[in-house]
């Protein structure tokens, strides 16, 4: 399995709806910033997000999302993912929660064998308990203009906000396009009871992801938020498989 592999489709119960695999390369965001890491990116999402910055995982009106998949056995993911020399896996998308009974054996297999498994989600979707036994989550329920294409009552799911508090194992990461947003990811923050909320620039050039927080990081700070930044995009410029 190479980085990047695209195929045809033809999921069976046992394959994952595959973007691409790449690494080893860093987690560029949250708090685990920095740390050594390889991506699985799922197809599909849930949500419509203008300013999504993957989405050929689910706009069929833009992409030919068949060509883009690759259905792939979870073993051939475990042995990829083990052969690789780190010990963080990130699971990302798309929303990878729409693939989460076939995610489980993944993630199991994957933190069985010693490994720290990340999955990236938008926040919507209760996570099954065999996740939250041997993952982490790192939560981005959409505000703002980064929401704005769909209505609130379809990006944020209080049922699956709060299972995912309760697992202990989650952070709540916003993107803020402008300071304003601060105040719905305060509302949220109260109304949902999340703690550990982290704030992070909208960008995909190096001076978006310099410039944008400086009108609203010291406000996250004081309202007791971390900040972060999007190092991938610092170093690569947002290019593909980094
Ligand atoms: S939730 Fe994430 S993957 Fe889905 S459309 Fe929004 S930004 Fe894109």
């Amino acid at each position: 399995m190479t980085a990047g592999t695209v195929t045809g489709a033809g999921t069976t119960p046992d394959q994952l709806q595959v973007a691409e695999v790449f690494g080893p390369t860093v987690q560029g965001e949250g708090p685990s910033l920095g740390r050594r890491a390889v991506f699985v990116r799922l197809m599909r999402c849930n949500l419509t997000c203008k300013r999504c910055d993957t989405p050929e995982t689910w706009d069929a009106s833009r992409f030919d999302l068949h060509a883009r998949t690759t259905s792939m056995p979870v073993p051939d993911l475990v042995s990829w993912a083990l052969a690789q020399p780190v010990d963080l896996v990130v699971i990302t998308g798309g929303e990878p929660f729409i693939q989460q009974r076939r995610l489980v054996p993944l993630v199991q297999a994957l933190s069985d064998a010693g490994r720290r498994v990340e999955i990236e989600t938008n926040g919507t979707v209760v996570p099954l308990p065999e996740l939250a036994a041997h993952a982490w989550f790192n939560v981005s329920p959409k505000v703002g203009v980064f929401g704005a294409s769909d209505p609130e009552s379809k990006r944020i799911k209080p049922a699956a906000l709060r299972t995912l508090q309760q697992t202990g194992r989650a952070v709540f990461k916003f993107v803020i396009t402008k300071p304003d947003d601060l105040d719905d990811v305060a509302r949220l923050a109260d109304e949902h009871g999340l703690t550990s909320i982290w704030c992070m620039p909208e960008g995909t050039t190096p001076a978006d992801v310099v410039d944008g927080p400086r009108a609203w990081a010291d406000d996250a700070i004081a309202r007791g938020f971390h900040v972060t930044t999007r190092l991938h995009v610092l170093l690569w410029d947002d290019a593909p498989g980094r």
